[in-house]
């Protein structure tokens, strides 16, 4: 790691900003999953056992600017306070005359959670003004928030300016080590999975990850692209036409390599028109028009856990189906079993594959599991990562 992290610094004393990645899921004010919460805790004891000062800041959601209260990380703050051995204060707001006070008085046996970032418009589009009252009175920043790395705003990069020392906090520095031989990985025994729904957020991945892995295995509804790209029947499955005109583009542009990529040999799929709900399984070129593909075969399960047995570094992004819905879940399901079963060293990132694997008790299993969606895919295919470049360098 180039970078400075939170344990080669002396953080006795300081008062520290944090950078946390506690977007969680919130449903009727009840945190459904505080996995991000726990994620931070390593580095947010480390700070208090050293006698820091410990104010956090964190985004929540997509508020554009304005305050939104469902978006309040105030049941956060509640949930926290129940796993810190500190008395946790909620601010009214991350900047302005209330929290300076609030950050000034601020005790070393406390933590204080700033509100939602993303409630200011100056968050997203790193206003300097608003960076440097974020940064406020802060000595050392500590980044520990992985899943927001790739995006320059304020809380990420701006602060970094106004602030003395700046460094990688554990989780950040954990998952840069977990992903490295992702990043550095090329040629035979390098297998990257992509799946999920739109073709369109990965089609960088795809034309970046091909030319490196052995072999580029697609499944989820990105597949049904690829196949209505070649002219293939594929009845009512999901298929927007942004995800289309980016699987024509690969195939348009990524000559050599297309038969690197490994695509359903079968489908799951239900008869929606006329809607009768009768499922089958059918190969891949026997779809038929109104009927929805919703999930990877078992032909292809075997074809996708074959490819990952064999493989020796596995990088997986995007559900294989429709996994929120059984039976529907069984491709991702099976392929979550292969990633377990199999000797590889093994990476899943990404929101919906994250939780999947979580649901299916599989999290244990895998060499990692990224906090970070878009984040990890832009390390793994090469990309610098804003809010890991702004940090000190050791
Ligand atoms: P991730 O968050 O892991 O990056 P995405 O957000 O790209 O994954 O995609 C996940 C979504 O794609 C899930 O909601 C899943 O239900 C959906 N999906 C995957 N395959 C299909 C399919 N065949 N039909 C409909 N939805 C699908
Ligand atoms: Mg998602």
């Amino acid at each position: 790691m180039p970078k400075l992290s939170v344990s080669d610094v002396d953080c006795a004393g300081k008062r520290v900003l944090v950078r946390v990645d506690f977007n969680v899921p919130i449903e009727d004010g009840v945190i459904t999953d505080d996995t991000r919460i726990e994620r931070a805790l390593p580095t947010i004891n480390l700070l208090l056992e050293a006698g820091a000062t410990v104010t956090l800041c964190s985004h929540l959601g997509r508020p554009k600017g304005e305050v939104v209260p469902d978006e309040s990380l105030a049941p956060v703050a509640t949930r926290l306070d129940e796993m810190v051995d500190a008395e946790v204060i909620m601010a009214p707001d991350c900047i302005g005359d209330d929290v300076t006070a609030l950050r000034a008085n601020l005790r070393a046996d406390q933590v204080l959670m700033l509100e939602n970032t993303r409630f200011h418009p100056g968050e997203k589009s790193n206003d300097p003004g608003f960076a440097r009252a974020l940064a406020g009175d802060a000595e050392l920043f500590v980044d520990d928030a992985f899943g927001s790395t790739h995006r320059a705003h304020a809380s990420t990069v701006g602060v970094t300016e106004h602030i003395d020392v700046c460094v990688a906090g554990l989780l950040v520095r954990e998952e840069l080590e977990k992903l490295q031989p992702c990043r550095e990985a090329s040629g035979e025994g390098f297998v990257v999975i992509l799946g999920g729904a739109k073709v369109e957020d990965k089609i960088d991945a795809i034309r970046r990850l091909l030319p490196r892995a052995e072999k580029l295995i697609i499944g989820g509804a990105m597949a049904w692209a690829f196949f209505k790209a070649r002219d293939m029947e594929i009845g009512t499955s999901l298929c927007k036409k942004k995800s289309l005109e980016a699987a024509e583009e690969i195939i348009a542009t990524m000559g050599k390599y297309l038969d690197r990529m490994v695509l359903p040999v079968d489908v799951h799929m239900v008869q929606k028109e006329p809607d009768t709900g009768e499922m089958k399984f059918a190969a891949a070129d026997a779809i038929e028009p109104g009927w929805d593909a919703l999930d990877i075969g078992p032909e292809t399960q075997a074809l996708f856990g074959a490819a990952v047995r064999d493989a020796q570094i596995v990088f997986w992004n995007g559900p294989m189906g429709f996994f929120e819905k059984r039976p529907f879940d069984e491709g991702t399901r099976a392929l979550a079993l292969a990633l377990a079963e199999t000797d590889a060293y093994t990476v899943v990132g990404g929101g919906d594959s994250a939780a999947a694997i979580a649901q299916m008790g599989f999290e244990d299993e895998m060499s990692h599991v990224s906090t970070g969606g878009g984040a990890s895919i832009e390390f793994v295919q090469g990309d610098a990562l804003p809010g890991v470049d702004a940090l000190d360098d050791k």
